[in-house]
């Protein structure tokens, strides 16, 4: 499959990368790692007239820690130089092991954070060639009206499976966002929505400059079940950051990633945990929760009961991780 052609532009900084952006509106579209972008654009799924690149603007690289605590990770930078970096491999064990799940070396090689943060949504029915797609229907995200996945859906279920994203909402992670109007910053866990074509909430002319995680000391852990491990997807994972002991809980925060179209906060288990302490009964009982809290799940790239088996079982193996993790050394 060849590329189309296009327009690359190459800007030397922030403000000449906002004007590009703020005039090309949808004619125009951001390039981070192109790790998915330019597959993309190869099945004609997308059809930009010129993509800019931002990979290389200095004001989004650095992994910096301020003077209150608060982590500053820069939307440019590497997968691979943030899954070794050794802040967050002390600090955020998580969410390191969570960018070591995404996809393969070569692939978080060239891929960067933004990009996992704003990656669209997958489903087999779209991420086919031109040609295949043509065999088909045409569905939500193909400007049809079904969903070929879910047939009662009223809108395109495709599945948001960003691995670093549920690792982050539970560090409870804020995004700083810019257009040429100004900045503003929001929650990660608000920057979503349970729509899998308009999957997120970044205004035309935005992009993502850097995530940003407030201080405070957690466990984190993240899991991931997928085909092979290594290159794929997942079809399910789980993130989890706990403050406090196994016997008094402060804080815990259970994220379920690739089971949706958007990543889902498990609440009720998370509850049980904060009154009842980590215990092996506590465990049992907030997998077993799990299922209520993902409601009703796709059965996109597998049956909707295996789904939330398979999470049930993660939320298992997370908690027991978390129980048995040391708290991270204070500065
Ligand atoms: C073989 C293979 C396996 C993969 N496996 C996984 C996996 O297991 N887990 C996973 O999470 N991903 C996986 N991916 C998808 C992808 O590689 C990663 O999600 C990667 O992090 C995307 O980053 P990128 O910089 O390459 O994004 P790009 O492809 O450059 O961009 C992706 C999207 O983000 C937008 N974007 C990029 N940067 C910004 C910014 N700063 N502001 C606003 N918008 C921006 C782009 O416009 C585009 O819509 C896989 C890809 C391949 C090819």
């Amino acid at each position: 499959m060849q590329l189309p052609l296009f327009e690359y532009h190459r800007p030397a900084s922030l403000d000449e990368a906002l004007a590009t952006l703020g005039t090309a509106g949808s004619s125009l579209a951001v390039l981070g790692g192109g790790t998915d972008l330019l597959i993309n654009l190869k099945l004609r799924l997308e059809r930009p007239r010129a993509l800019l690149s931002v990979r290389e603007l200095p004001e989004l690289a650095g992994v910096s820690v301020d003077a209150a605590g608060t982590l500053r990770i820069g939307a440019g930078e590497r997968l691979t130089d943030l899954a070794t970096h050794p802040l967050l491999v002390a600090r955020y064990p998580g969410l390191a092991q969570a960018i070591r799940a995404v996809g393969s070396r070569h692939v978080r090689n060239m891929a960067t954070l933004g990009g996992n943060l704003c990656l669209p949504t997958r489903c087999w029915y779209t991420n086919q060639s031109e040609g295949w797609r043509g065999s088909q229907l045409p569905c939500w995200k193909t400007e049809g009206q079904v969903c070929h996945v879910i047939k009662t859906a009223s809108n395109c279920r495709a599945i948001h499976s960003a691995d670093s994203v549920p690792a982050l909402i539970a560090l409870d992670a804020r995004l700083l966002l810019r257009s040429s109007q100004g900045e503003r910053e929001l929650p990660l866990a608000d920057f979503y929505r349970d729509d899998g074509i308009e999957n997120n909430v970044l205004a035309p002319g935005e992009l993502v400059i850097a995530v940003l995680v407030p201080p405070a000391r957690l466990r984190s852990v993240f899991v991931k079940a997928a085909a092979r491990t290594g290159l794929d997807y997942g079809y399910a994972t789980l993130a989890g950051a706990l403050g406090g002991s196994n016997r008094a809980p402060k804080s815990l925060l259970l994220v379920a990633g690739s089971v949706g179209t958007m990543p889902m906060v498990l609440h009720q288990s998370a509850r049980i945990i904060l009154a009842d302490g980590l215990t092996e009964a506590s465990i049992e009982a907030a997998a077993d929760a799990a299922r209520d809290d993902l409601g009703e799940v796709t059965n996109l790239f597998t049956p909707p009961g295996y789904k939330k088996r398979l999470v049930r079982g993660l939320v298992r193996r997370v908690l027991n991780e978390l129980r048995r993790q040391k708290l991270p050394a204070a500065d």
